[in-house]
């Protein structure tokens, strides 16, 4: 590695979670850095805790014993006891000192967000290089949105490059396109969402119109980066014909390029409900959005009668 290389590794990403052995998240068994911050704000996510660049408390009221321990060392004064019971001051600024968790009694507190070196990453990324050459797996940028710290994000990818190392980002895509294509240079897979086709219903459903989303789409495939298509699937907000119909005449230019590499479904869940409310926020989804087995099949049959390649990815 060469002086200027190892300089771009002294930079930090804010991340807030790295899981390895990860078998959905692109080809192969990989290692997933989540990134944190979005530009999105997808009803259904189900990692509240990564839509923020900031770090976040989250608290597990129940676990918590009304001590005060944490309000003695906060710096930021972000605890507090009202009437002897524990309250967050949630406009106050986290530093992620991480003072709070370390001393409550009970476990009660995490924080979401830890400025990682990226050296500190690649060593992580790296423990693992026996199991992706055996399995063809790799690192996964995921998120959150890595794009949102785009240097970051590169140079972390560059790094795995020159290690070898196959690379993904899992993306909303939407982001500036020349930094798109700046980071496209070093990733090895695409996992680009499409998650309405209509942009004012994409507007409602995640707080921005598609446009954006679907000119870098269109640009990486038409440039020849690998791309796999990931659609999450929620009943009665894009599963029904004419939404998927709409996705497949948006894909049936590009289906036979060598680097469209299908569409993965992505079942509903309602996994990250208790984070919302770890976070103090409210869960934007009411009733269950789930679909059956039987309709997610059916989804899949209408992809595959047009000759795509396609998976359901349960977890
Ligand atoms: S991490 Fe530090 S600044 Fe943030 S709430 Fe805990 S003690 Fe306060
Ligand atoms: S230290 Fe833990 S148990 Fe004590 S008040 Fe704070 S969060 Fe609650």
């Amino acid at each position: 590695m060469n002086r200027s290389q190892s300089k771009a590794l002294e930079r930090s990403a804010l991340v807030f979670n790295v899981q390895k052995y990860n078998m959905y998240d692109g080809p192969g068994l990989r290692t997933i850095v989540f990134f944190k911050g979005c530009p999105l704000r997808c009803k259904w996510c189900s990692n509240p805790e990564s839509q923020k660049q900031t770090y976040q408390i989250m608290f597990k009221k129940d676990l918590c014993v009304n001590c005060g321990a944490c309000t003695e060392v906060c710096p930021a004064m972000i605890h507090a006891m009202n009437n002897e019971v524990h309250e967050i001051k949630r406009n106050n600024d986290c530093i992620g000192c991480c003072k709070c968790k370390e001393i409550c009694p009970k476990g009660a507190l995490e924080i979401a967000g830890e400025m990682k070196p990226l050296s500190e990453l690649l060593d992580l990324i790296k423990e693992d290089e026996m199991f992706y050459e055996q399995s063809k797996g790799g690192v996964t940028l995921g998120g959150g949105e890595c794009t949102m710290q785009a240097e970051a994000a590169k140079n972390l990818l560059m790094a795995c490059k020159q290690e070898g190392i196959n690379t993904a980002i899992e993306t909303c895509g939407y982001t500036k396109h020349e930094k798109l294509m700046e980071i496209a240079e070093f990733v090895d897979y695409f996992l680009y969402d499409i998650k309405h086709m209509n942009p004012e219903r994409h507007n409602e459903l995640t707080g921005v119109s598609n446009d954006l989303i679907l000119y870098n789409l269109t640009e990486l495939l038409k440039r020849r980066h690998n791309v796999i298509i990931r659609m999450p699937m929620l009943k009665g907000v894009n599963s029904s014909r004419e939404e998927i119909r709409q996705v497949i005449d948006f894909l049936l230019p590009f289906k036979d390029y060598a680097n469209f590499k299908g569409i993965d479904l992505l079942p509903y869940h309602k996994l990250g409900v208790n984070k919302y409310l770890q976070l103090d926020e409210v869960y934007p989804i009411e009733g269950d959005l789930s679909l059956t087995d039987a309709e997610l099949d059916q989804i899949e049959k209408w992809l595959k009668e047009e000759r795509f390649p396609v998976r359901i990815v349960r977890h």
